[in-house]
């Protein structure tokens, strides 16, 4: 199994700013006038700014266009094409509740956020890549108060976090369903996002406060003489493997190809919790400071990824699910996006700095 290459650095994780609509845009109810922007953007040079003279806040790039094309072209399509060729890539999405998390990954039928563009890009890829042959596998996790559910299996039991011989984390038991078709991701996707709604009478709540992790596992290997061109496989080839193992997303499927090589890499999509949660007062002093915790370890991890520091600094992986089970991505030379998701409105405004300034801290 061979990653795409060596990469490292801070040009591995690309930061950008989504500014939604204010609210007086967003609901008709809204009083008109009120809803004044806070911030003055430029788009073109990536800048943010409070107000004249304050503090000037700069990023890859800002993006304030309704159509989520316009994100994923900035923060998304480079990094599903790497995923293609054998690099992991991670997407977040950063904010406070009702900033456009949700909105931007998922969208709606009129406006398809990040993920079913990523889905649709990785199934043009393999149409044109007919010298590859490729095994997609994809799950779906939501990780709550540091408990993880299996969306797609949700009456399994304890899902729990393992470590494979080389000391990578992974998920135990997951259900990986292999997929052949963007139709077949599309009703996984629903039927995941269903089951993070059984059982909750407080959805809004809960949603919130949990992190949900979509993964696709690519695999791919040269053999033009396999099988008809541009195939996807429908069922994992049967490869050996030894008696009693456990077949982890780390374990390649496909057998190696003509050039003895099996490409594996992993895609994941992210819709974090809310990040007031990492900022308020009330969850910092409590004693479940669960998603604070998770959220400052994020940053504290892929802050580490831009270090230029000639010592690299100790990561700490460990301190949260969510964490542990990134990091055999962000270990190697993913590629990572931070989309920081924005309400532009006056009332949000210590929230939008807090985001603007964990969006700086990551890069
Ligand atoms: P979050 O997931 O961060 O809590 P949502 O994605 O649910 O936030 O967005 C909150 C509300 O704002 C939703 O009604 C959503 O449709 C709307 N919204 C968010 N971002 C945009 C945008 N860029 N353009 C139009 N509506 C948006
Ligand atoms: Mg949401």
């Amino acid at each position: 199994v061979v990653n795409g290459g060596k990469g490292g650095g801070r040009d591995n994780v690309l930061v950008c700013v989504r500014v939604r609509p204010p609210a007086a845009k967003l609901t008709s109810a809204a009083p008109q006038g009120v809803d004044e922007l806070a911030w003055q953007v430029d788009e073109r040079s990536g800048k943010l700014q409070q107000h004249a003279g304050g503090p000037e806040y700069t990023f890859d790039s800002i993006v304030t266009a309704s159509r989520n094309e316009a994100v994923y072209a900035e923060a998304g399509q480079d990094l599903v094409l790497a995923a293609m060729e054998g690099f992991d890539a991670v997407i977040f999405a950063y904010g406070q509740t009702a900033s456009g998390k949700t909105y931007v990954l998922s969208g709606n039928e009129a406006n398809p956020g990040i993920i079913p563009q990523a889905v649709s890009d990785i199934f043009s890829y393999i149409r044109d890549h007919p010298e590859k042959e490729f095994l997609l596998r994809a799950s779906y996790l939501e990780i709550y108060n540091e408990t993880l559910k299996d969306l797609l299996d949700p009456t399994a039991g304890p899902v729990k976090v393992r470590q494979d011989e080389q000391k990578r984390f992974f998920v135990h038991p997951l259900r990986e369903e292999v997929v052949t078709t963007e139709a077949q991701v599309a009703a996984l996707l629903r039927r995941g996002a269903e089951n993070r709604h059984v059982g909750q009478t407080d959805f809004n709540e809960r949603s919130s406060r949990s992190h949900s992790v979509f993964q696709m596992t690519i695999e791919s290997r040269d053999d033009p003489s396999f099988a008809p061109a541009g195939s996807v496989f429908t069922s994992p080839p049967s490869t050996p493997r030894r008696p009693g193992a456990i077949q982890t997303p780390n374990t390649p499927r496909l057998a190696p190809g003509t050039d003895g090589v099996v490409r594996m890499s992993r895609l994941s999509l992210i819709d974090l919790a809310g990040s007031e949660q990492a900022t308020s007062q009330m969850e910092r002093r409590s004693e479940g400071a669960f998603i604070n915790k998770s959220l400052l370890t994020l940053e504290k991890v892929i802050a580490s990824l831009t270090s230029e520091a000639k010592q690299k600094p100790h990561v700490p992986y460990r301190d949260s699910k969510l964490t542990q089970i990134l990091q055999p991505s962000l270990s190697g030379d993913a590629r990572v996006a931070v989309i920081a998701t924005m309400n532009p409105s006056p009332a949000a405004i210590e929230e939008t700095k807090s985001t603007l300034k964990f969006a700086q801290r990551v890069k």
